[in-house]
């Protein structure tokens, strides 16, 4: 052996050995690192290289039982140089499926053939054995310099000190098994290639240790870097649905449609609700969580038994209009609903978009009462009409039987109670006329105030009588508007009077505001009280006619229903409002009406005004020549009352039942007045007055008309239009009396000019 600047490396047999254990144990070593890794990894080519390291451990196993430099039989050696050969192999194979490549095993088993082939020619025919080892162990260094190459790339592409590492073993390795074949002269050599061999081996194992741990120290940091992305992504997610949610809790919270989301089960359990919601239950802030929706609505007996489960409930909340909604305090509010099923936390419910009807459902109910009053108005107007007759010959023949006839003092108190009582019927007869009223009387411009003022100075006894504490809150400012004004008086009247009535029950302090206003385009008065106020069942009966809480005699139910008709008649409105604080507030509306625009009204004539005028300038008694009085009317007991009242003035009646009959006696005689009905048939008093005219123009000016029927239009109009003057049934004695003297003064024909 020779020195090399003074290092021996001549070492005993016993070391030549032990550098052989020392690399088995390492490439042992190397085997249970791949056969570990190969199953912590799942990589097939760690298994392929622990086979070769396996068949190297077989090599050197056989190396150790024999000295290398004396004759070893041919089968060891055979078997030395085939394991040799799968080591090679399985390192190339290896190093392709490292690099991902596939190779064919035609080509690989081909390959083993030709090696075992080659070791078996050269173990058995060759004389050198550098010649049949060289070639094999430079198979088993191109291999080794091969995964070297491998990981040189992959410390490229990497950057891993492993891989770098493995690349520097595997280049060391495979260039000592090259050069192993050449090292067999000598023991040292042989025995110190075996330690190289085993401290690379050791290197390659530690290396390798090394790669797996960065391997899986990047992968550690990908995942880590990948759950920090999901993180941020999951936080840019959370934010995103937080604003959306808040966005749409505000559009629910905002929404001016009332929603109410419930659970789906029997009691219908309230889980969300909006402000608009909050609002329409009267809750206020409250939020109401968990009650039930069934409290807040209100149901009929019938449907009390009918709802059972809670798809009938959902089936009549969205499908009954009006549904009655009960709020907090009580108060009923009309409704209309929509709903659909929703999940909401993931279990079933149920929600419901809430609508209040209020004034729709106000102009709806004002409509229908509109067509129901004027169905009874038509009605009324034909029972008053019939009545108007009857009453005026029972109210006439009393009046004239009293009035000139001897009677005994009993009779006549009897008589007197019999003309109280026709009285009253008569009232009542007008106060239907009055409600069944086509058009509205002649209208003027109006303040509101004056007439509420008016109304309050008539009533004042009353209204401190019954310790009440009135305030006016009167709109100074307040446009005028145009009306009747007598009318617009018994409207307040009434509401006054209905008020006064209603707060004898209620316990005191009784209070009542009277206040004008201006809305929009309309004068607005409402009258209010704190007194029991109208039970929402009643609310829509109030305006009928003859619906009457009061007890008998206080009265009769026309109040309302007329007021009603004579502010409809003003194209205003009439309405019943429920003050949140209690009682009855009824507020009219009447159009606001400049002055520029007003129409002149229906002209009542000087001549109607005097006739429904006491006499100021002649009194009953005066002398006045006897008249011919001429009386048409289809009626014979009017005809009759009308010729005995003539006859007691002083006049020669001539009664006619037909306006023809009085034509042909106009054509033969001659008369100073003529009291003529309008409506009769065949001719009616509108013809007769025609004919008249042609006949004799001058005594057409002298016609009395006769009328039950004033509120007609048609009436009204002609009776505007002729100028003349009218008498309206039932009539009185003096207004016949007045009546005949201004013919007869302001129309004189010859002799019957008044004294
Ligand atoms: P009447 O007063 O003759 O009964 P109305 O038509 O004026 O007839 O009124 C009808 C009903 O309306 C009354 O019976 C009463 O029940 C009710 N009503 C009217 N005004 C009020 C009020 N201010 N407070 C309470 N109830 C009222």
């Amino acid at each position: 052996m020779p020195e090399l600047s003074g290092f021996s490396f001549s070492y005993a047999g016993d070391y030549l050995k032990a550098a052989l254990l020392v690399s088995l144990m390492s490439v042992w070593v190397l085997v249970a690192l791949f056969f570990y890794l190969n199953h912590y990894t799942k990589r097939r080519y760690f298994t392929i290289w622990a086979a070769a390291w396996l068949f190297y451990a077989l090599w050197l196993t056989l190396s150790l039982r024999y000295d290398p430099l004396e004759a070893v039989p041919d089968l060891v050696v055979l078997m030395r140089l085939w394991c040799v050969n799968a080591v090679a192999l399985f390192l190339i194979w290896g190093s392709a499926r490292f690099l991902g490549q596939r190779g064919s095993q035609r080509l690989f088993g081909l390959f083993m053939l030709f090696l075992f082939t080659w070791s078996y020619v050269g173990t058995y025919h060759m004389d050198s054995r550098l010649q049949c080892e060289l070639p094999i162990f430079s198979l088993i260094g191109l291999a080794s310099l091969r995964i070297s190459w491998c990981f040189f790339g992959y410390r490229q592409k990497r950057r891993y000190i492993g891989a770098g590492l493995l690349s520097f073993g595997f280049l060391l390795w495979g260039l000592h098994h090259i050069a192993h074949p050449f090292l067999q002269t000598s023991e040292d050599f042989i025995g110190m290639g075996y330690f190289i061999s085993a401290v690379l081996q050791l290197f390659i194992a530690v290396s390798m240790i090394v790669l797996v741990l960065e391997e899986a120290r990047a992968v550690h940091q990908q995942a880590f870097q990948q759950i920090s992305t999901h993180r941020a992504e999951r936080d840019v997610m959370q934010s995103r649905v937080k604003s959306t949610e808040e966005r749409f809790r505000t559009l629910f919270e905002q929404a001016s449609e009332a929603i109410i989301i419930t659970t789906l089960d029997n009691d219908l359990r309230i889980l969300e609700l909006n402000a608009a919601a909050r609002r329409l239950l009267g809750l206020g802030s409250d939020p109401a969580l968990d009650l039930s929706l069934k409290r807040f609505i209100a149901l009929g007996e019938r449907q009390q038994t009918a709802l059972r489960s809670s798809a009938e409930w959902v089936d009549y909340i969205c499908h009954h209009r009006p549904l009655n909604l009960v709020q907090k305090n009580g108060a009923i509010v009309p409704i209309e609903s929509a709903g659909a099923p929703v999940s909401y936390a993931d279990s079933p419910a149920q929600q419901f978009f809430l609508h209040e009807l209020t004034e729709r459902a106000h102009l709806e109910q004002q409509l229908r009462q509109a067509e129901k009053l004027s169905a009874l108005g038509q009605m009324i107007s034909g029972v008053a009409h019939e009545l108007n007759n009857p009453m005026a010959v029972i109210k006439g023949y009393l009046e004239v039987i009293l009035a000139h006839h001897n009677l005994r003092p009993e009779t006549r108190a009897d008589l007197e109670k019999v003309a109280q009582e026709s009285e009253r019927a008569a009232k009542l007869v007008k106060n239907f006329l009055a409600f069944a009223r086509e058009k509205p009387s002649p209208q003027e411009m109006v303040g509101l105030n004056e007439i509420v003022r008016r109304v309050v100075e008539l009533r004042k006894f009353a209204i401190t009588l019954a310790g009440v504490e009135l305030v006016l809150e009167l709109d100074k400012n307040l446009p005028n508007t145009q009306a009747a004004p007598d009318q617009i008086q018994q409207v307040f009247v009434v509401l006054l009077n209905n008020a006064l009535q209603a707060m004898v029950e209620a316990p005191l302090p009784h209070r009542l505001v009277l206040r004008t206003q201006v809305r929009e385009q309309v004068v607005q008065a409402t009258v209010e009280d704190n007194g029991p106020g109208i039970p929402p069942h009643l609310e829509n009966r109030i305006f009928e006619p003859f619906f009457t809480t009061k007890q008998v005699g206080n009265g009769t139910g026309l109040g309302l229903s007329i007021a009603h008709s004579i502010v409809t008649d003003h194209r205003g409105r009439i309405y019943h409002q429920r003050p949140p604080q209690g009682g009855a507030r009824f507020v009219v509306e009447l159009p606001i009406i400049s002055a520029t625009n007003t129409p002149t009204g229906d002209g009542e004539t000087a001549a109607q005004v005097t006739a429904s005028k006491k006499p100021d300038s002649q009194p009953p008694n005066s002398p006045v020549k006897a008249a011919q009085v001429l009386v048409v009317d289809d009626e014979r007991l009017i005809g009759d009352l009308l010729g005995e009242i003539v006859d007691i003035l002083g006049h020669k009646p001539t009664i006619c039942i037909s306006a023809m009959e009085a034509l042909d006696l106009l054509a033969e005689q001659d008369f100073d007045v003529i009291f003529s009905d309008i409506r009769m048939p065949v001719m009616d008093g509108q013809r007769f007055y025609r004919e008249v005219s042609q006949l004799k123009p001058s005594l057409s000016r002298r016609i009395i008309f006769l009328t039950g029927d004033l509120v007609n239009e048609e009436t009204r109009s002609f009776l505007t239009s002729t100028g003349n003057i009218y008498l309206a049934k039932p009539f009185q004695l003096s207004n016949v009396q007045d009546a005949l003297l201004q013919v007869l003064r302001e129309h004189p024909s010859d002799g019957t000019i008044p004294a």
